[in-house]
C-alpha cells in the first residue's frame, strides 16, 4: 500500500519506519528542509518511560501554575491574546487534573510508554544507535509542599514497579554532586532507569533508517488539505494533487487544522514551549543526572558540550518572539542549580509550537474517514512514545492486531463525535 505520512516530527518519522518495515510504500511529507524542526527539536531530550510521568495532567499543577503566573517567573506565560479556544481548553486541562482522570490517564499512558520503552529498545539495539543517550534522572522538589503534590505521581511509580527512590538533601547532593551548594531544597526523586539523549538526533538517525528501507522524505512541501476519495486520500501540496492508499497525520500542533478540514474538531491546543542551549564552560560543575525542576516544570540535562534546558508554556501566543518571562525562567532555574556550568544569559533560546491535548493521552489510530488515521497528540512525553505508537499505528494500517489494549488511545474517547 502506498501510505503518507505528514510530518517529520518524532511521531511522524518513528510511525514511517514502522510502515516501511511492515513493508508499505512510504512518503514523508514535511513543510520544513529537514526532520525534527518543529517541537522534536527543542525537546529536552528525556525519553524514559518516566519522562511520561512529568506531564501537565496532574492534580494540583493547575493551582500551582495560575498561582505563580505573575511573577517574574513561572512555568507558564500567556500572551495578551485572550481566545475562547485557550479557555475552553483550559477549562478541559482542569477538569482532566482531577484525581480519577488523574488515575485513569495515568494508567493508558504508563502502558504506551511501557509498550514504547520495549520498542525502542530493540531499535537501539538492532540499529546500533548512539544518540546521546544516558541513564538516570532526579526530580526535585524545591519544598515540602512541592514533595506532597507528587505523592500520588510516586504512589503510581511504586505500584507499577518503577525504579524510583526519594532522597534527602544530603543524598540527592551525593548522586549529583555539580548541584549548587547555595539552592535551597527540600529533596530528590531518583529515577535511576530514567534516560536522555540527543532527540533531534535520534530522528534524523530514524531518517536514514527509513531511507534505507525505501521511504521517500519530501521536504518544503506543505499540505494544504486532504480530501477522502472512494478508497484513496488526495493530498493537496503546494498546487499539486497526489494521491495515496492511506493517509496518516502525524503534523504535530498542525493536526488539529488538518482534522477540522476533515470535519473532525479536536481539542489540541498549540502550546508555545522554549528550550535554550548553553556551552558548558565548567564540566565538573555540569549535571551528570537529568534534573528535573518541578516547581518551575523546567528539565536541565548535559548532552556533550552543551547544557539543554527546557519548559515554559505560552499559551496564546502565534508569534516567534521569545517571552522574557520563559526566558527569565529558563536563566533562573539553570542558575540556580547549576550556577558555574555555563553562562545562561548567553545561551541559544529557541521556542517551538507542541501540540496539547487537555488530558495528555495521544490519539492513536483510526478516524472516520476510513483511509485516514492520526498520531499526534503526545504532549511532553512524545519522545517517550513515539517507537510504540508508530509500532501500533503500523499494525493497525497493516490490519494487524495491536500489542495492547488501545481503549483511550483513539478518537473513540471523545463519545464518538469525531
Ligand atoms: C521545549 C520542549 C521540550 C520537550 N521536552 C520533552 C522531553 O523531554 N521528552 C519528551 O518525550 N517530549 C518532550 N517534548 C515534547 C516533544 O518534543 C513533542 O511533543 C514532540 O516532539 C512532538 O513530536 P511530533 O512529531 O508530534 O511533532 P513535531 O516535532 O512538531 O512534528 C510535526 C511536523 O509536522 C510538520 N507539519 C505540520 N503541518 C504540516 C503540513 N500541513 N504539511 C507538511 N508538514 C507539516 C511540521 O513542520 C513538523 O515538522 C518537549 C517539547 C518541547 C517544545
Amino acid at each position: 500500500m502506498r501510505v503518507a505520512v505528514i510530518g517529520g516530527g518524532v511521531i511522524g518519522v518513528s510511525t514511517a519506519y514502522y510502515l516501511a518495515e511492515a513493508g508499505h510504500e512510504v512518503m514523508v511529507v514535511e513543510r520544513y528542509g529537514n526532520v525534527a524542526q518543529e517541537a522534536s527539536f527543542g525537546n529536552v531530550d528525556l525519553m524514559g518511560p518516566n519522562s511520561t510521568l512529568r506531564q501537565w495532567t496532574v492534580p494540583g499543577l493547575p493551582y500551582r501554575a495560575l498561582s505563580m503566573l505573575f511573577r517574574q517567573e513561572s512555568p507558564v506565560a500567556f500572551s495578551a491574546r485572550f481566545e475562547p479556544a485557550m479557555w475552553s481548553w483550559i477549562r478541559r486541562w482542569i477538569s482532566e487534573c482531577r484525581l480519577q482522570r488523574f488515575k485513569e490517564n495515568q494508567q493508558r499512558l504508563k502502558m504506551l510508554a511501557d509498550y514504547s520503552a520495549q520498542q525502542m529498545s530493540q531499535l537501539i539495539q538492532t540499529h546500533e544507535m548512539d544518540f546521546q543517550q544516558h541513564k538516570a534522572a532526579m526530580v526535585m522538589f524545591r519544598t515540602a509542599k512541592d514533595l506532597q503534590l507528587a505523592r500520588l505521581t510516586m504512589q503510581l511509580l511504586g505500584e507499577s514497579g518503577t525504579n524510583h527512590e526519594l532522597l534527602d538533601q544530603e543524598a540527592a547532593r551525593q548522586m549529583e554532586p555539580a548541584l549548587s551548594t547555595e539552592v535551597e531544597f527540600h529533596s530528590g526523586l531518583y529515577l535511576p532507569d530514567d534516560q536522555a539523549g540527543n532527540s533531534p538526533l535520534f530522528v534524523r538517525q530514524m531518517k536514514i533508517l527509513c531511507q534505507n528501507l525505501g521511504v521517500e522524505f519530501h521536504f518544503n512541501n506543505h499540505v494544504q488539505s486532504i480530501r477522502n476519495e472512494q478508497n484513496k486520500v488526495e493530498l493537496q501540496i503546494d498546487g499539486r494533487s497526489v494521491m495515496v492508499d492511506a493517509l496518516v497525520i502525524a503534523a504535530g500542533s498542525e493536526t488539529a487544522k488538518l482534522m477540522h478540514g476533515l470535519g473532525t474538531h479536536l481539542p489540541l491546543y498549540p502550546v508555545k514551549v522554549y528550550s535554550a542551549s548553553a556551552a558548558v564552560q565548567e564540566y565538573e560543575m555540569a549535571p551528570k543526572v537529568s534534573l528535573f525542576d518541578d516547581t518551575y516544570q523546567v528539565s536541565i540535562t548535559r548532552l556533550g558540550k552543551r547544557i539543554r534546558i527546557a519548559g515554559c508554556a505560552e499559551m496564546g501566543s502565534s508569534s516567534v518572539n521569545l517571552h522574557q518571562k520563559a526566558v527569565n525562567t529558563l536563566v533562573k532555574v539553570a542558575d540556580d542549580w547549576f550556577p558555574n556550568a555555563a553562562n545562561y544569559r548567553h545561551a541559544n533560546f529557541w521556542s517551538g509550537t507542541a501540540g496539547m491535548l487537555p488530558e495528555g493521552i495521544p490519539l492513536l489510530g483510526a478516524t472516520k474517514h476510513p483511509n485516514i488515521f492520526i498520531n499526534a497528540g503526545h504532549g511532553a512525553g512524545a519522545w517517550a512514545l513515539a517507537a510504540g505508537s508508530g509500532k501500533l499505528l503500523a499494525d493497525i494500517i497493516s490490519q494487524r492486531e495491536p500489542e495492547i489494549d488501545m481503549q483511550g488511545l483513539t478518537l473513540a474517547r471523545y463519545d464518538n463525535k469525531h
